[in-house]
């Protein structure tokens, strides 16, 4: 491999288990060492990651993911390498999410489909900074659904970021502002499992770097500001074989395997919450009123359910889980969505009926009637969902699921800890 472009630096990279990037730069001058699989970190300084007695691990770059930044430093270009981690004996380590889901891929493989296709849609707000360059609460435009305000900052910021995404081989096939001020959503093409999670990743990373040097700061918090939309991360998916969607049937319709894969998600639903849906903050998104889902079910006529057909055809024939935000770990979230779909077409699960009127406008009588649930409602009511589903747990496999489990307790311990300004208001004039 030749090195050229003036790149110094090379940024080893791989995700935690709630979802951040981490790096291991190293100069350019180590590249063989990278090469050869030898460059080593301590793991045990990670989140979710091993323990003291075992800490050292490897890095395995996917050669696949090199990029260059299309951002300068004064010290030259960066690379980047996404990696698998390896423990010293020379194994993948399960404990990495990134090797996790392609332990699921090749389940998906062996029961004879190729690829599993997703299509996120990734949205986020962007807020001014103050003099030091820390974030504000405030947004720069009062801008709405594709609203057209040449004037608005946020709109170059964001062609900037899209400029930035196709020079790095994004396929970007649509941006624009989104319902709340300050909100913006760039979808790009949809890509196999393995790399869309790689490119949520790159995308939250440049999205951050390009709205900092536009003196902004981009926030994927799933909802920043009450009142407003949040911000979530639909998941659209599909089985392919080769070339051929086969989640399209022959006339049109949603196959009889797409279907039962939907049945398996729906099946696992609230057990997937807790991966999905991983912050205190995400259940302050899947309120009503405010397109986000707060019901397990699924339709083609209208966007209040978990799950929506769109209405498209032939390699567009897809399902959109809309309950997915942007603080889930990619690589976690397509394994569990993926797995219990195959789950559905290995046991075939009886398909609730499409619901086709507006769930938020049901009583909940009608919603009994039709065998509609809620979704959790709190993160630690989806983490006694994952809890009581063991299935979901194997698609994360043991050491994934007790290091999930270890952080999302102990961030819930903490948030169950705070007394907030709205408790205050409202019971000291009262009690
Ligand atoms: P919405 O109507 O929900 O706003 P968008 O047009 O914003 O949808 O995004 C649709 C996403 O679905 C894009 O990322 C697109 O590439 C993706 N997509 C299209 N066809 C498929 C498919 N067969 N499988 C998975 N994703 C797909
Ligand atoms: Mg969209
Ligand atoms: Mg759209
Ligand atoms: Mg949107
Ligand atoms: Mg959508």
């Amino acid at each position: 491999m030749t090195v050229d472009e003036n790149v110094e630096f090379i940024c080893l990279m791989f995700t935690d288990i709630n979802g951040i990037i981490k790096n291991v730069e190293v100069p350019v001058s180590q590249i063989d060492k990278v090469l050869a699989n030898k460059i080593t970190f301590d793991g045990s300084s990670i989140d979710g990651f091993t323990r003291i007695e075992e800490s050292d691990m490897l890095l395995h770059p996917d050669l696949s993911t090199w990029l260059i930044f299309p951002w300068g430093s004064e010290h030259g270009k960066v690379a980047r390498l996404i990696c698998d981690i390896y423990t010293t004996d020379g194994q993948p380590f399960a404990g990495d999410p990134r090797v996790n889901l392609q332990r699921i891929v090749k389940k998906m493989q062996k029961m004879g489909y190729t690829n599993f296709n997703i299509g996120p849609e990734p949205e986020f707000f962007l807020f001014n900074t103050d003099e030091t360059g820390q974030p504000t609460l405030k947004l720069n435009d009062d801008g709405s659904y594709f609203d057209f305000s040449p004037v608005d900052l946020g709109e170059n910021v964001r062609k900037d970021i899209v400029l930035k995404l196709e020079k790095m081989g994004f396929e970007v096939e649509a941006s624009h502002h989104e319902v709340a001020p300050g909100q913006q959503e760039i979808d790009f093409k949809y890509e196999n499992a393995l790399s869309a999670a790689d490119s949520i990743q790159t995308f939250k990373l440049v999205v951050k770097t390009i709205a900092k040097e536009n003196g902004m700061y981009a926030t994927f918090m799933p909802k920043p500001l009450q009142g407003i939309n949040g911000s979530g991360m639909h998941i659209n998916m599909s089985l392919f074989n080769g070339d051929v969607n086969i989640f399209d049937d022959e006339n049109d319709m949603l196959s009889d395997v797409a279907k039962q894969f939907m049945s398996g998600i729906l099946k696992h639903a609230r057990a997937l919450t807790a991966v999905n849906n991983p912050t205190v903050n995400s259940y302050k998104r899947l309120v009503p009123g405010f397109e986000a889902p707060t019901y397990i079910a699924w339709s083609s006529k209208n966007r209040s359910p978990l799950i929506r057909v769109p209405a498209a055809k032939g390699k567009s024939k897809r399902v959109e889980m809309r309950s997915v935000d942007p603080t889930t770990n990619p690589y976690l979230a397509i394994a569990c969505i993926l797995d219990a779909g195959l789950d559905g077409i290995a046991n075939n699960y009886e398909l609730m009926p499409e619901v086709k009127e507006n769930i938020y406008e049901m009583t909940e009588d009608e919603r009994r009637i039709e065998g509609i649930v809620d979704l959790p409602s709190t993160l630690h009511n989806s983490l006694k969902a994952l809890r009581k589903d063991e299935f979901v747990q194997s698609s994360l496999g043991k050491g994934l699921t007790n290091s999930l489990f270890a952080a999302k307790n102990a961030e819930w311990a903490r948030y169950q800890q705070t007394v907030s300004q709205w408790e205050r208001d409202t019971y000291m004039p009262l009690y």
